[in-house]
């Protein structure tokens, strides 16, 4: 909440280095195409940006919308694209190229499962830790079943947040030599400014748990929330603190 310290928040650098992560390997049921931009060529589209309470099933045509299916579209094909989903999503928020809808469905195929899986911008904890913290009252954030399978074909227990890019940074971007920045399609390389600070009129009043709309693979917390989490010895999750201007 406002005044408080806020906090990047990691998965466990720990389990990283020991090339022992967790991989929950499949997709969203839906997802936006990816993007060609006519102004810098690039393909692209972020993954991390992820509404699994929308429903897309009554679009008219879901196939270039499936999630596991790459599909890359023209600015204005994409546009298009966005205009029908807007109206499910209620609310005005980012919807970049590859944004995923629905719930997410796939397989543990690889390390130890830990009370959080943070990897590659997923935003996934068990079930028993979200209710835990829920009943602490420290985690108001909704959040939708996952559909994971283990090796064994046992169901994981496993939840994904709503999260939501909010967080604005407090200090520009840095552009080294080669990082791409395309203004027409957003695309970006640049560097976030170290260390990492953000606008504090820009953190949400009642989320505890927010991406940072400048780079929304970077997940942000409240201090309730992180001592929440160390109060409770949840594992899969580091922190380190972030600065607020
Ligand atoms: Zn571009």
């Amino acid at each position: 909440m406002k005044g408080d310290q806020i906090w990047r928040v990691h998965a466990d650098s720990s389990v990283w280095q020991t090339g022992r992560y967790t991989v929950f390997e499949g997709s969203h049921r839906w997802k936006l195409p990816s993007l060609r931009c006519s102004a810098c060529g690039v393909v692209w589209g972020d993954g991390t940006v992820c509404y699994p309470w929308v429903d897309l099933s009554s679009l008219p045509n879901q196939k270039p919308l499936k999630g596991n299916v790459v599909c890359v579209v023209s600015a204005e094909e994409l546009e298009l694209y966005r205009g029908q989903v807007r109206p499910l999503l209620g609310v005005d928020l980012p919807l970049p190229p590859a944004t995923n809808f629905g719930p997410f469905k796939g397989r543990h195929t690889a390390g130890k499962v830990f009370d959080f899986n943070l990897f590659l911008g997923e935003h996934m904890l068990s079930r028993a830790a979200y209710e835990k913290l829920r009943e602490k009252g420290t985690l108001s954030l909704g959040a939708t079943a996952v559909q994971v399978k283990n090796r064994k074909g046992e169901v994981l227990d496993y939840v994904e947040l709503h999260v939501l890019p909010r967080a604005e940074l407090g200090a520009p971007k840095i552009q080294e030599p080669r990082q791409l920045y395309c203004q027409v399609c957003g695309f970006d390389q640049r560097s976030l400014p170290e260390p990492l600070v953000i606008r504090r009129s820009s953190i949400p009043a009642k989320e505890e748990v927010f991406q940072l709309k400048d780079n929304t693979g970077v997940l942000l917390c409240t201090e309730s929330f992180r001592d929440s989490v160390l109060s409770l010895g949840l594992t899969g999750i580091q922190f380190e603190p972030v600065s607020v201007v």
